[in-house]
């Protein structure tokens, strides 16, 4: 399982490095989150995950992917938020006031619903809780 650990731990490098980097948010939690951004068979690759197509293989990278995840959902790891986040199209702030009333500076978002820190991510057209463990309110943002 030593292989298992040595390629998780080049991917979640790759992974820091992108998040500080802006080409991915710093909520992904899940390997598979990943490909709402890029394609993460790359890190496979770039990890030299052995792959032939034979079940030996396919179960080395599902062991891979599946550390990846563990690592990336551990509590304590940090999730982007306003001021610390360097995803470009993550929104973290708003004009509009909690009652509804227009800002003249933009302001960290919160939840309209629940009030947790929230932003909008344009690549995926949603607004979500900036804690990637907390449930998304349907009522998140009341965007006009
Ligand atoms: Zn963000």
């Amino acid at each position: 399982m030593t292989g298992i650990h040595r390629h998780a731990d080049h991917i979640m490098a790759a992974i820091d490095n992108d998040i500080a980097a802006g080409h991915i948010p710093g909520r992904v939690r899940t390997f598979g989150d990943l490909h709402d951004y890029l394609d993460a068979n790359d890190y496979l690759i770039d990890a030299q995950v052995p792959y032939d197509g034979t079940p030996a293989t396919i179960d080395i990278i599902v062991a891979v992917q599946d550390e990846v995840t563990r690592r990336l959902s551990a509590p304590g790891r940090p999730y982007c938020t306003y001021g610390t986040c360097s995803y470009p199209r993550h929104d973290h702030t708003t004009t509009v006031g909690g009652d509804g009333e227009d800002l003249q500076q933009p302001a960290p978002m919160r939840c309209l619903h629940c009030h947790q820190p929230a932003h909008y991510d344009e690549k995926l057209h949603r607004y979500r809780h900036d804690d990637p463990t907390a449930a998304d309110c349907f009522l998140i943002h009341e965007a006009s």
